[in-house]
């Protein structure tokens, strides 16, 4: 068991919940249990105890988590006590949570909360899935409306998008991109904190001009590295703008097909192409999921000024 940061703050594994006269020692007074057992609950009648039932796999959902764990660790802190945050060995998942917390807590990015959580016990190392969502919680500044928050919904549709992906069927969660402005109003923590983002381009289809997707909406794709040593054909220049979902797309895709056509909402003629699984751009970048607005159907817009 380890104090962490200066503050009432222990991070263990199951096996020091044994070594109670440690525990004794550091006063504690509340336990964060991160772990899917069932747990010996004699060891923990004489704290405020909360768990939170994840096992240390990639695909768990640790983030919708985050808000409450931080009011759990605060209230306890504000209140004079100490709080042991365990997982099963104290290497990932409680190092997460303890991570979130201290990020929320001084404003910090996740590799700096890591880093003096790894002063006191160096192995600490969340697992990838939990290190993405603590990158996740510091783009969202740490907002306590996690499940409200555009960029949450956005990774939870991604998320469907894998599963669905592999079962070999169309996702039935679709995040559409320009949705967001009314949640992003709400959602935003302070006046100015979550500034707009500004669209430098905009695509019109070209038959009738009616516009089709701002650049902030687009996904970005990077064209493969070129390897030297190998003979391949000269790369071909971009086909496609691929975008994320828009809400005029929302018929065509939630029809529960894995790819097809989309068509421009007001003229009717074919602007582009999607495929759940991933389209292939003619630079050579798969786009997982593929949703392309075809160059040559549409124009480029600049809105700059
Ligand atoms: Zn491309
Ligand atoms: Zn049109």
């Amino acid at each position: 068991m380890e104090k962490v940061g200066g503050e009432n703050l222990y991070i263990s594994g199951m096996y020091a919940l044994r070594g109670r006269e440690a525990i004794k020692r550091a006063g504690i007074t509340h336990v964060v249990s991160v772990l899917r057992l069932s747990l010996d609950r004699e060891l923990f009648v004489q704290y405020q105890h909360k768990i939170i039932e994840v096992d240390d796999v990639e695909d768990e959902n640790l983030l919708e988590q985050f808000p409450d764990s931080n009011r759990f660790i605060s209230d306890a802190l504000k209140g004079g006590g100490a709080v042991l945050i365990h997982c099963a060995l104290g290497r990932s998942r409680s190092a997460t949570v303890l991570a979130a917390y201290l990020m929320a807590s001084r404003r910090l990015a996740p590799h700096l909360a890591l880093g003096i959580i790894k002063r006191a016990r160096p192995f600490v190392e969340p697992n990838s899935g939990f290190m993405q969502q603590l990158e996740l919680y510091h783009q969202m500044k740490f907002a306590v409306d996690v499940e409200d928050h555009p960029i949450y919904q956005r990774w939870m549709y991604l998320r469907d998008v894998e599963r669905s992906n592999a079962a070999g069927r169309a996702p039935e969660r679709i995040h559409f991109r320009d949705a967001e402005a009314e949640i992003g109003r709400i959602t935003r923590v302070k006046e100015g904190e979550t500034p707009e983002e500004k669209s430098e381009m905009q695509l019109r289809c070209k038959k009738c001009r009616t516009a089709l997707a701002n650049s902030t909406s687009f996904t970005p794709h990077m064209p493969k590295p070129v390897q030297p040593s190998h003979n391949e054909a000269p790369r071909q220049p971009c086909a496609h703008h691929f975008v994320e979902p828009l809400l005029w797309m929302k018929t065509e895709l939630s029809k529960g097909q894995i790819s097809g056509k989309l068509e421009c909402p007001k003229c009717r003629s074919k602007v582009g192409t999607y495929a759940w699984q991933g389209l292939k751009c003619s630079c050579g970048d798969w786009v997982v999921p593929g949703i392309s607005m075809a160059r040559g159907k549409v124009d480029e817009v600049s809105l700059k000024l």
